[in-house]
């Protein structure tokens, strides 16, 4: 038996500036055939979770192609369609197939194509027709669509976030595949969306609200019939009109014990729907706890998430902690005009050095700095993070420091803060620091909760603001919580 494997990986924040265009994929993690497998059969991402359990089943796996670039805008047309014709046109090369493993998002939003995961696999779906299980793995920040439900048998969503469980999932959507070929199981997919959303900030699967949710969903897995749980907890940051919040249940053919399973949890969510609100902690909270705190801080620029879109040269933080004379802190800071002006130094040099910008369009002071380390940006990392990448490349980079003790990692690529080794390979020890700035809001934790006692997540603005009600929607539904009340009785 042969699977074909398959993936296009994109979340797209629809209010970040422009598009993203084809090199970002390149730029990112874009790769076919026997590439696949030498890329991640040792990664803690679910690619590798699929070979292995391929492997494990004797089942021949067909590596077609998988593409994946930084969160950031909307997919332009041209680049999504260049994407398809590629993958598709070497699926045809080497159909027919008894299964097909697929990698979709589940928040990508091309420009002609709001629902970009639900179209790629509705496409597939046509391609190799209805008898030819299509099963794979989501992304917990999806906005699930019917076109993504009725296009598959199956998905299953990460169970963590940070998503440090990747592998594992791929592992149970391959051994999905594998049981189902070999006629074991004959799942059936439930879905419900529900009309709300969760805020980022409560994301966080190892604290409450999440960890009372997933351990419900866990627990589901012990009854009769029931194959998988998801919760797919949603992105805010799509104005489409799946925007929010679903769940997911696999079930053996048993539609009833899958519905049991799926009004247990979706009751739970909406019942509890005010705990998923945000908490928006300010600067000044934070300044007014500074010294309290042990040291490194690790302050999470929630407005300047990179993994959920947005550009990463956000110097708002930056600006707020020198004018409040915090001292000490790192940061990372997407800005290839100031890479190199600072590369035409030397090491050690003095110079006056415009970093990054900032969101609220206050213009940003010019800082004098010393020139650390310039070079290219490229490091690995081999443990379980979230996105389960194994190598990062963040172009040519330089390091400086301010005359008030910030140390700033420039970059000439985006790379959102999801290991440590972006600091360590270039000689940087985060316990120097009393603070470390991280463009995210829970996926960098998996990196620095070893280093950092003290994690805060910080209200900053941009197009990953914490607070999603300040946002400008068209298209997303209507009544949604928490922009609507619901008035419904539990
Ligand atoms: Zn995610």
């Amino acid at each position: 038996m042969r699977v074909a494997l398959l993936g296009i990986v994109h979340e797209s924040n629809t209010f970040a500036e422009g598009v993203t265009r084809l090199d970002q994929f390149r730029n990112g993690h874009w790769h076919f055939g026997e590439d696949i497998i030498a890329e991640y059969s040792h990664a803690y991402h679910e690619v590798g979770g699929m070979i292995e359990a391929m492997k494990e089943a004797d089942i021949q796996l067909v590596p077609i192609m998988y593409a994946e670039a930084t969160p950031g805008g909307t997919v332009c047309k041209d680049a999504f369609e260049h994407l398809m014709n590629e993958m598709f046109g070497e699926l045809k090369r080497q159909l027919p197939v008894d299964g097909c493993l697929v990698v979709p998002h589940g928040a990508g939003v091309c420009e002609a194509y709001p629902d970009m995961d639900g179209h790629w696999l509705g496409r597939l779906r046509e391609m190799v027709g209805k008898d030819v299980p299509i099963i794979g793995t989501i992304d917990p920040h999806a906005n699930l669509s019917q076109a993504m439900i009725d296009a598959t048998n199956a998905l299953v969503a990460y169970k963590t976030n940070p998503h440090v469980d990747q592998r594992t999932v791929g592992k149970e959507a391959g051994m999905i595949m594998a049981d189902t070929l070999l006629g074991r199981i004959k799942p059936v997919q439930l879905f419900a969306s529900l009309p709300l959303a969760i805020s980022i900030e409560q994301q966080l699967t190892e604290k409450n609200p999440c960890k009372e949710l997933h351990d419900m969903a866990k627990d589901a897995l012990s009854k009769e019939n029931i194959l998988s749980t998801s919760i797919v907890l949603g992105f805010p940051y799509a104005d489409v009109k799946e925007m929010g919040s679903s769940v997911i249940v696999i079930a053996d053919g048993d539609l009833a014990a899958g519905e049991a399973v799926l009004d247990k949890l979706t009751d739970h969510i909406f019942c509890n729907r005010s705990a998923f609100n945000g908490i928006k902690n300010n600067i000044k909270t934070i300044v007014s706890t500074w010294d309290q705190m042990p040291k490194p801080m690790l302050l999470l620029d929630m407005g300047d998430n990179v993994g959920g879109g947005s550009p990463g040269n956000s110097v708002y933080l930056f600006d707020q902690l020198e004018n409040e004379a915090k001292e000490n802190v790192f940061h990372c800071v997407f800005d290839p005009a100031a890479v190199q002006l600072a590369n035409a130094h030397a090491i050690g040099d003095k110079f006056e050095l415009n970093i990054g910008q900032r969101p609220d369009r206050v213009p940003t002071p010019t800082r004098l700095v010393t020139l650390a380390f310039k070079g290219p940006g490229s490091f690995d990392e081999t443990t379980p993070r979230h996105g389960g990448q194994v190598h990062f490349d963040m172009g040519p980079i330089a390091i400086v420091k301010t005359e008030k003790n910030h140390v700033v990692m420039l970059t000439s690529l985006r790379v959102p803060p999801y290991s440590l080794r972006q600091l360590t390979s270039f000689g940087i020890n985060p316990l120097d620091f009393d603070a470390i700035v991280a463009k995210g809001v829970n996926a960098p934790i998996a990196a620095y909760k070893d280093v950092c006692p003290s994690i805060v997540q910080v209200n900053t603005p941009g197009v990953t603001a914490a607070d999603m009600t300040l946002f400008h929607y068209d298209n997303r539904r209507v009544p949604l919580y928490p922009f609507e009340e619901i008035s419904a009785s539990c």
